[in-house]
């Protein structure tokens, strides 16, 4: 019998954190060598099972003459076709209502959830109740490695229900021992900020757009965040946290040490995230293999390039996936950290989407540029938006304007200094408009910076 997740132990670890180097599982600082072994042996069961029980990959492995038996880690990864979510929403829309890509019994699905995409239909991923355990304990590891302890007050402000990183992050703050403040996405920043008081909360969990709406609130109401108990913060679903400007400007809103957290509904929920060091986004490697490859000839990047991030499942039994062509770009590192870790770090965070990606003039650029520069700016406040007209399939645009606000007074000059730092930053000269402070609409989830014109 092909060997469960269970077999590896995934259920027997999360009690061993250690307090002294504040690591949560010994797993994540084995030598680069024993976590090859691990992957290679957990790549082998899970190439085997998804050819066995779905129609989907055993189609794709099939198609690239490429045997389970065969596959060898890690010189024939790249043997295993690619799979984008393209593929997976038409296979779902082909055998409805989960599509062919799942592959534990239907008597284990314990959970389903569905990607957050703003196009086209979205596609459901499946957890088993072993993957409900082993989401909840690399959960725990990731907000360990960016200093959540047990005993925190935890307010927990990532959206509930069918998004998948609210369920995640709560189970797993439960986990580590920490008191879970759901407060969820869909309350008022108010509320938020009475729970910060009234509980004493120590770390929260946020989107930054929705991090930084929190800080505007607690400074219109006049309080300071040493009024608040806060000590550590965890910000995704959105890119912002690794950027400098951004990770100040959260930091100095809620007085709290902010680090930058990844996942993806497919993949993660959320399996990425920067340890004290704040030198990168480190993957929980031993469940999730991550290749940069680039993104024509899907030929692997050198490390440290710019490539498309594609992840594996190791352990997932639900839906797992194999290559997942992520469309998110970052460069890699497997030098190792500060803090003793081994596992793969995405080096200042996530750069950009593809989906995200500006074509203008000539100049490529992504939100993630405007953001810095915006926010670097002392006349301006964190809210922007980039007004695109007539974008093409390739992501041209006939006309790009940035929109942001004054924080203060009008004054003429920093117009000009936004559109000369915009033009050093972006390659390429965009429209300015500065409107006043509140007049872009606050959002309590993923910011949406891009609007089609
Ligand atoms: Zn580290």
């Amino acid at each position: 019998m092909a060997a469960t997740g269970k077999d590896f132990g995934l259920e027997t670890h999360g009690n061993g954190q250690n307090e002294e180097i504040g690591h949560w599982d010994p797993v994540e600082t084995v030598s680069r060598d024993e976590l090859v072994d691990l992957q290679s042996e957990r790549l082998r069961w899970q190439v085997e099972r998804c050819f066995r029980s779905s129609l989907l990959y055993r189609r794709k492995l099939e198609e690239a003459g490429a045997e389970p038996g065969d596959i060898r880690f890690p010189e024939d990864l790249l043997r295993i076709p690619v799979v984008t979510k393209e593929e997976l929403r038409a296979d779902q829309e082909a055998s409805p209502p989960f599509g062919s890509f799942t592959v534990a019994p239907q008597d284990d699905w314990r959970e389903v959830h569905p990607s957050t995409g703003t196009t086209g239909q979205p596609v459901n991923t499946i957890w088993t109740g072993t993957d409900v355990l082993t989401i909840t304990d690399f959960t725990a590891r990731t907000l360990v490695q960016a200093g959540v302890r047990p005993g925190d007050v935890f307010q927990n402000a990532f959206a509930y229900g069918l998004w998948v990183a609210g369920m995640s992050c709560h189970y797993a703050a439960a986990k580590l021992g920490c008191l879970v403040v759901p407060t969820g996405a869909a309350v008022s920043s108010d509320k938020q900020i009475e729970f910060l008081l009234t509980a004493g909360s120590t770390a929260l969990c946020a989107t930054p757009s929705y991090a930084l709406h929190i800080g505007e609130v607690l400074a219109a109401h006049g309080i300071s965040p040493d009024q608040l108990s806060l000590r550590v913060g965890l910000f995704g679903g959105e890119p912002g946290a690794e950027n400098p400007a951004t990770r100040t400007a959260i930091e100095s809103a809620l007085g709290l040490s902010a680090h930058d957290y990844y996942g993806l509904a497919e993949v993660g929920p959320t399996f990425a995230s920067e340890c004290e060091a704040k030198d990168g986004l480190h993957f929980a490697e031993d469940h999730v293999l991550v290749e940069a490859l680039d993104p024509v000839s899907q030929a692997p990047v050198a490390e440290g390039e710019l490539g498309v991030l594609v992840f594996t499942h190791l352990t997932r039994e639900g839906t797992p996936v194999l290559r997942y062509w992520s469309n998110d770009y970052a460069r890699l590192s497997r030098e190792p950290c500060a803090c003793g870790r081994t596992h793969v770090r995405a080096v200042s965070g996530i750069v950009g989407r593809h989906d995200d990606l500006i074509i203008f003039k000539g100049a490529k650029f992504y939100p993630s540029q405007v953001e810095k520069v915006v926010r670097s700016c002392a006349d301006l406040s964190s809210e922007f938006r980039i007004e695109i007209e007539r974008r093409d399939e390739e992501g041209v645009a006939a006309s790009c304007t940035v929109v942001a606000e004054r924080a203060g007074e009008f004054d003429a000059a920093v117009e000009a200094d936004l559109r000369r730092a915009l033009r050093a930053e972006l390659g390429v000269g965009v429209a300015v408009r500065l409107e006043g402070l509140g007049s872009l609409e606050r959002t309590t989830f993923k910011a949406k910076r891009i609007v089609l014109r």
